[in-house]
């Protein structure tokens, strides 16, 4: 079986290691996993005034979070036209909304806290070699649900692309 490739985040990124609970403790809200959302939800307990305790079983973002390529964006894996099916325009705007509000709370908290993280904020692309039907469809969904996007005759890649959506404001990290 082929190797999966090893995390650059993982191994370029100090260990840091917590001693495990040695006492029991009295907290508000027990948050189980320290990966990005454990570690976010716990933020923001705490930022709102509850005493939480973050448990993680092996080490603060390792799990899936630390082999994450890093895109923060609203070009999900699963088309929003495929969402507009399933949930009507309603719930996947709902899902829009939470996906843009995520987008801008990650940019927050790098402000806020002055994270060194490389975070920026730049384009993202939904493009296709071959030319799926799939683009233009892509386009007018994210369009209608209120994205800022706009159709490209090709994605900027060193190969050739057919059209492309081209979602706005997105943003890269390292995790
Ligand atoms: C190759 C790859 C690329 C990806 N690229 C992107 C991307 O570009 N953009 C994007 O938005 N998403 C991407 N994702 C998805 C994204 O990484 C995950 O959705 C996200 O990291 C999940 O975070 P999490 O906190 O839910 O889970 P995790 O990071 O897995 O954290 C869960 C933690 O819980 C701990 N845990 C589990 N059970 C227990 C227990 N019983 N007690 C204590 N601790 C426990 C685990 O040890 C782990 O640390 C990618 C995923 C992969 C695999």
């Amino acid at each position: 079986m082929e190797k999966a490739p090893e995390s650059l985040w993982l191994k370029s990124a100090p260990s840091r290691s917590f001693a495990p609970l040695g006492e029991d403790v009295s907290v508000d809200v027990c948050v189980i996993g320290g990966g990005i959302a454990g570690v976010t939800a716990s933020l923001l307990l705490q930022q709102a005034g509850k005493r939480v305790a973050l448990l993680e079983a092996g080490t603060i973002g390792n799990g899936v979070t630390g082999s994450t390529t890093a895109h923060v964006t609203e070009a999900l894996d699963t088309r929003w036209f495929k969402l507009i099916e399933s949930f009507g325009k309603a719930g996947a705007k709902l899902a829009a909304q939470a996906q843009r509000a995520a987008i801008e709370r990650i940019a927050l908290f790098v402000e806020q806290d002055r994270l060194d993280c490389d975070f920026r904020l730049l384009p993202g692309y939904f493009y296709s070699e071959s030319g799926s039907g799939e683009i233009e469809k892509e386009f007018a969904a994210a369009k209608a649900l209120g994205m800022q996007v706009s159709l490209v005759p090709a994605a900027p890649l060193p190969f050739a692309t057919q059209k492309a959506v081209r979602f706005d404001n997105q943003a890269q990290f390292r995790p």
